[in-house]
């Protein structure tokens, strides 16, 4: 077994980078790799096959991936590279490498549903903008997520 690859052989979809042959049509087409040259999903992808997973968790700019899945959809090889990135992301948040501003946005949304909490002042600036007023209690979103463990595993 190759070192620290082993948590990612159990995501089918890391299994389909096996086909990947390094033709980079997913970076050329990445969005956010046309803004900053510097992010490429193929480098994660290589990094993460031969074993430097460790790198890649540590890596600022795999939070940079939108998920939008073009590079999954461009991939001639039928390999799902967006799916990967976003197993890099749950095991990079689980190693404790996930940005604090991240999640401590999710801690808020875990918590209450909502980014902010809705209280008289934003209520009273959306009357002001013509917009119906919002519940202040935790949103059902918030309801249902406290139902999962997703706010134990956010406080590590
Ligand atoms: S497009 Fe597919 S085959 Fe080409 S580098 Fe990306 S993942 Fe590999
Ligand atoms: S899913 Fe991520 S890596 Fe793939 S094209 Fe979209 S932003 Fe780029």
């Amino acid at each position: 077994m190759q070192q620290g690859t082993a948590p990612l052989t159990g995501w089918p979809a890391f299994n389909t980078m096996r086909a990947c042959y390094q033709c980079a049509k997913c970076t050329s087409g990445c969005p956010v790799a046309t803004l900053d040259p510097e992010y490429n999903p193929r480098r994660f992808l290589r990094l993460a096959a031969i074993g430097e997973k460790e790198a890649v968790l540590k890596d600022e700019k795999l939070w940079y991936c939108l998920a939008c899945f073009t590079c999954q959809e461009r991939c001639p090889e039928e390999a799902r590279p967006a799916e990967v990135l976003l197993a890099l992301k749950n095991l990079a948040c689980e190693r404790g490498f996930a940005p604090e501003a991240l999640l401590a946005a999710a801690r808020l949304v875990a918590a209450d549903g909502r980014l902010y909490n809705i209280d008289e002042f934003h209520n009273e600036y959306r009357e002001d903008e013509g917009l119906p007023a919002l519940d202040e209690e935790t949103g059902i979103l918030g309801k249902l997520l406290a139902l999962t463990s997703l706010q134990g595993r956010l406080e590590g």
